[in-house]
């Protein structure tokens, strides 16, 4: 449970294939298979060649503070933006990295006094992102300490708080909760585009965090992007990713940028009726929310979190937010809903790990059709 893409998934790829009640189904991680077949049905609109001569160089643009970034990537980075309206790129220096996660672990490196004669607390409103404890305190940081709930911190001290919006696991919006002179915040918008909710105004934080993972479905390339206003903090990150990795893969900067201009070109040529890739993208999450929330209705032992509707700028259509995850808790005096879950055979993530009880589970939403449609079908029969 390190990460949010374990090894327990490869074994359950080819046992939840076959609707039989003894299959394993397997929707503890967020891989995000669901957008498979829209690529699918894009064909060669994606496909890149490199041949073996390019992407020798460790350098990509020696002028740009982070020399490593491909300007291809960020010119495709800014393009989306602003067709999206999700975010505010001016006054923001990009920093490419390998997923966002390396993008979290290089903030934290930057964001910490050099001089500090303790760890600097790092926080966010529980239920948190499961990964933030884990990989703040992997390496035992003497920069650096996570300080759990935001709620309930109270140190007089010079924190980092994480703000989650929408938040992984629970799919609310969130703002800042501490709220003391001596903060630092960095906002994790992996979920904010259109998909997953409303888009109601440009984000123009210090720092934000993005990542091709939740917002094409491109976990694998392992890309992410920070936009960062404060020049020594975006050198700062570029440091830290310097001495991890040398820089950032140009071959996956490459496709997520070619990737990218797919999402926009979508939206840019689109002529009447055509779907854009965010309308195909909500009109899945749309469907499979329905379909769970009516499961949840006829077992009658679980419940989910409501949410209001709000008008979305890039749609100009008002509707309710749709999580990349289901915030589950089970009801009727069931404690551990995990363990309740597992003996139906589907895994899931307990509350524990988000910093809350154990009657809540986060599941995937983002999983490939069949997968789905087998958790509903069974979760809407479990009735004792
Ligand atoms: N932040 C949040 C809130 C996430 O949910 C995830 C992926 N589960 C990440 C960061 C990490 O994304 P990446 O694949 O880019 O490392």
């Amino acid at each position: 449970k390190y990460l949010d893409t374990t090894t327990s998934s490869l074994s359950s790829h080819s046992t939840a294939a076959n609707h039989d009640s003894s299959a394993v189904i397997d929707l503890d991680h967020g891989d995000p298979t669901m957008y498979e077949r829209y690529w699918q049905q894009m064909g060669d609109k994606t496909s890149i060649v490199i041949s073996g001569w390019q992407s020798i160089s460790y350098f990509s643009d020696v002028k740009n503070l982070c020399w490593f970034l491909e300007s291809e990537f960020a010119t495709a980075v800014v393009r989306l933006h602003k067709l999206v309206g999700n975010v505010v790129t001016e006054g923001h220096h990009i920093v490419v990295g390998t997923g966002s996660t390396q993008l979290f672990q290089a903030v934290l490196y930057a964001l910490c006094p050099t001089n500090a004669t303790e760890p600097i607390s790092v926080v966010s409103a529980a239920p948190f992102y499961s990964s933030y404890p884990l990989m703040t305190d992997f390496l035992k940081s003497g920069l650096f300490k996570w300080g759990g709930d935001a709620h309930k911190f109270s140190k007089e001290k010079p924190y980092i708080e994480l703000v989650t919006s929408p938040n992984n696991p629970d799919g609310s919006s969130r703002q800042p909760v501490v709220n003391r002179n001596e903060g630092i915040l960095v906002h994790d918008l992996a979920y904010y585009w259109p998909q997953y909710t409303p888009i109601s105004f440009a984000a123009n934080h210090d720092i934000m965090l993005f990542t091709v993972s939740k917002s094409t479905g491109h976990a694998g390339i392992r890309i992410g992007w920070a936009l960062v206003k404060d020049q020594d903090v975006a050198k700062r990150m570029t440091e830290f990713i310097v001495l991890n990795t040398i820089g950032v893969s140009k071959d996956s900067q490459l496709r997520a940028a070619k990737i990218l201009n797919a999402v926009a070109d979508s939206i840019d040529d689109n002529p009447k009726g055509t779907e854009t890739f965010f309308q195909y993208g909500y009109n899945l999450m749309e469907m499979r929310w329905n379909q769970l929330r009516a499961a949840v209705n006829k077992s009658r032992l679980f419940s989910l979190p409501n949410f209001s509707s709000g008008t979305c700028t890039f749609t100009s259509r008002s509707f309710e937010p749709l999580p990349a995850f289901a915030w589950l808790k089970c009801e009727a005096g069931i404690e551990d809903c995990e363990s309740f879950l597992r003996e139906h055979k589907i895994l899931t993530r307990g509350g524990k790990h988000f910093g809350v009880s154990s009657e809540y589970v986060r599941i995937s939403m983002l999983d490939r059709d069949e997968k789905f449609d087998h958790f509903t079908q069974r979760l809407s029969k479990i009735n004792s």
